[in-house]
């Protein structure tokens, strides 16, 4: 029989299985959590405030995943950190480090592989491998804040995988990472990007949690965006702002929208007027970033001028604009690169 994985259940799932299956005391099921998620332990044999019975019973029945470094790449000129993690099953994920002036900033995968195709992002060139468990999406957090000895404080899904296509898994993630008797961390300091599954915006906004959603839009029309990304044939930039108006609405937060700059295929004067049209009205804030080149395509990034005179037609326009910061160029810290490279047989 497979071993539970006691990581990924919520404080009120351990204290149902402490007590009705274990026959404990709810209590321990509080220490028991408190062990996983604010102590980070990896083995039972370290919860010594519970009894060696208990210890045994858990590991007889449970088991604490946790992720092995695989690979560790440091930039030589800003700090971030990329690492390639290997789960249980002996599958590879990244997730990357950044140190901001408010902090360290983690940024996790939240699927192996994706099944969006994106034309420009190497994650999903080998589409989806399978979900990620929410215990693999905190060991995440939990194996880098080991390891550099610092608290994240802040976090963003815009690693590998579409999260609002691993839904439950992704939200429970947050809530206990969120949560007072977890990691404790900010939900306003939690960012969750998605390339636009509308159904799945207008869930997440009912939730009344107060993370910021970011947009993955890249494209001013419909036309451009199919271009580049499949899924704008089911869903149309219209509905995707639909849902963004509805997001603020229940949220009180401002969207981010993300627009990466092709050269060529996204990046005019007249791009950027159509882009500021369509976003009139809405409390939002635009972050360009220069599409970062991947081998499988050929893709250009825009030249910096170029990204320049977009971003001041959208600023004369009134929007909220900035240009992404490039963290870690040196250790193909973007989207999905590293991993990709590995299992080209790079090992
Ligand atoms: N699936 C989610 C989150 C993962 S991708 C989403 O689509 O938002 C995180 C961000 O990186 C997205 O905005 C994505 O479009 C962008 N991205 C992916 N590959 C890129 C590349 N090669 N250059 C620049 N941005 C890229």
């Amino acid at each position: 029989m497979d071993k539970i994985d006691i990581k990924s259940m919520t404080k009120q799932e351990l204290e149902e299985y402490v007590t009705a299956c274990l026959g404990e005391k709810k209590f321990r099921a509080g220490q028991i959590y408190d062990w996983l998620h604010v102590r980070l332990v990896d083995d039972f044999s370290q919860m010594t405030n519970l009894s060696l019975a208990l210890r045994e019973k858990l590991d007889q029945n449970c088991r604490i995943t946790s992720l092995k470094i695989v690979r560790k790449l440091v930039s030589g000129i800003d700090g971030t950190v990329k690492y390639l993690f290997e789960l249980p099953d002996r599958r590879v994920i990244e997730s990357v480090l950044m140190y901001y002036h408010h902090g360290p900033s983690v940024c996790i995968s939240s699927q192996v592989g994706c099944r969006m195709g994106c034309r420009f992002c190497a994650s999903t060139l080998g589409g989806l491998e399978r979900q990620m468990q929410v215990s693999e999406m905190l060991d995440e957090v939990y194996a880098i804040q080991k390891d550099c000895g610092k608290r994240i404080s802040s976090l963003v899904i815009m690693g590998t995988g579409e999260p609002l296509d691993n839904f439950d898994n992704v939200v429970t993630m947050i809530r206990m990472l969120s949560g007072k008797d977890g990691l404790n961390l900010s939900q306003r300091n939690i960012t969750l990007s998605t390339c636009g599954l509308v159904p799945k915006i207008y869930e997440l906004a009912d939730l009344d949690l107060s993370i910021t959603l970011a947009l993955s839009l890249h494209a001013p029309n419909d036309e451009k965006r199919r271009q580049l990304m499949p899924i704008a044939n089911t869903y149309s930039i219209d509905q995707i702002l639909q849902a963004c108006r509805y997001y603020i609405e229940k949220t009180g937060r401002r969207v981010t929208f993300e627009y990466s700059l092709v050269q060529g295929e996204n990046d005019s004067l007249e791009d950027a007027r159509e882009l500021a049209g369509r976003l009139a009205g809405l409390n939002c804030h635009i972050n360009l970033i220069p599409v970062n080149p991947i081998e499988e395509r050929n893709y250009r990034q825009s030249e910096r001028a170029a990204v320049e005179r977009f971003k001041n037609v959208l600023e004369k326009c009134g929007r909220n604009v900035t240009i992404r910061r490039e963290m870690g160029r040196d250790i193909q810290a973007a989207c999905g690169q590293l991993r990709k490279r590995y299992l080209k047989g790079d090992r």
